[in-house]
C-alpha cells in the first residue's frame, strides 16, 4: 500500500473520539499518526494500519487501496 507523509488515512473503525481520519506524520516500520478529531498522536505498526485503512486522501483526491 502506498502511504506517504502528509496523507490523510480514512480508517474503517473510528477513534474513540468519533473521527476516522488520521494525519500521517512519519513513515517507517511504525507509522506516527495523529487523529484529526482529538489531536492525539501515536505510533502503530505499518501492517496493523494497512489492514485498517479504508481510503487515503492526498491532495484533495481520494485513493482507494
Ligand atoms: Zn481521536
Amino acid at each position: 500500500m502506498d502511504i506517504r507523509v502528509g496523507d490523510v488515512l480514512v480508517m474503517k473503525k473510528p477513534h474513540p473520539c468519533g473521527s476516522n481520519q488520521l494525519n500521517v506524520l512519519r513513515i517507517g516500520m511504525d507509522f506516527r499518526l495523529q487523529c484529526q478529531g482529538c489531536g492525539h498522536e501515536f505510533m502503530s505498526p505499518r501492517l496493523k494500519i494497512e489492514k485498517r485503512v479504508k481510503k487515503i486522501i492526498r491532495d484533495q483526491e481520494t485513493i482507494t487501496p
